[in-house]
Formats: C-alpha cells, structure tokens, sequence
C-alpha cells in the first residue's frame, strides 16, 4: 500500500474520533426479532406449572413473564422474540414446557 494511501486512512487531527466497525453489528437490538428463527415453540401447560419463575430466570431472551408465586397469572412468553432454544423446557422443574414444532401451532 503506498504510503499516500496509509495516512489517507489515519484518523488525522482535524478528524474526529472514530469508531472502526469489523463486520456487520446490530445497532438497534429491538429490530433483531429473533422469533423468525424459531423451529420448535414452548407451550406452557399453565395449570401444572407453580409460577416458579425458573424458566424466566434461565431464558436467554428475558421473554418470559412470571408473576411469581401468583397462579392467576398465566405465564407470557413474547413469541416475536422468543428463539425455541428449549431452555425454558429443560429447566422446568415442574416439567411443564414442550417444545412443539413451530407449524403444527394454529
Ligand atoms: S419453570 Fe415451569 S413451573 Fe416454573 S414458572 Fe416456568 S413453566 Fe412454570
Ligand atoms: S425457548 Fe428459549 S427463547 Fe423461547 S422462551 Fe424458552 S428459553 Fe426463552
């Protein structure tokens, strides 16, 4: 690279801080709706569960809403972001999440 080329490149003074990016990144987090990625969703069997609050504590996502302890709250999952990563089913301590494929919901 010739040298003219390399200072071209050089943040100079005049020039404000800059922030060099190495690849693609999200900038608004919102705007990833990360549910489009979803193969198996989680079904709640409301009445087994207990409202622990275990699988919310554990869901990467943080799409679950628990009212804890508080069983005429049913459980919520945000399904435009929640993934189907299955989490949520495997640490149910009551066993109460399946993890059914995404097209046989109606
Ligand atoms: S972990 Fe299971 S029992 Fe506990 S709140 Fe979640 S679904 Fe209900
Ligand atoms: S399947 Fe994964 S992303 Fe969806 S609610 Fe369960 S733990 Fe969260």
């Amino acid at each position: 690279m010739l040298k003219q080329q390399k200072d071209a490149m050089r943040p100079s003074e005049s020039f404000p801080k800059v922030k060099y990016l190495y690849g693609p990144v999200a900038t608004i987090f919102a705007s990833t709706k990360t549910g489009s990625w979803r193969i198996l969703r989680p079904v709640i069997q409301q009445e087994k569960c207990t409202r622990c609050g275990t699988c919310a504590k554990h869901c990467p996502l943080d799409v679950i809403e628990v009212d804890r302890g508080n069983r005429e709250k049913e459980v919520i999952i945000d399904f435009e972001y929640c993934k189907g990563c299955g989490i949520c089913a495997n640490v149910c301590p009551r066993k109460c999440i399946e993890m059914v494929p995404e097209r046989g919901v109606k």
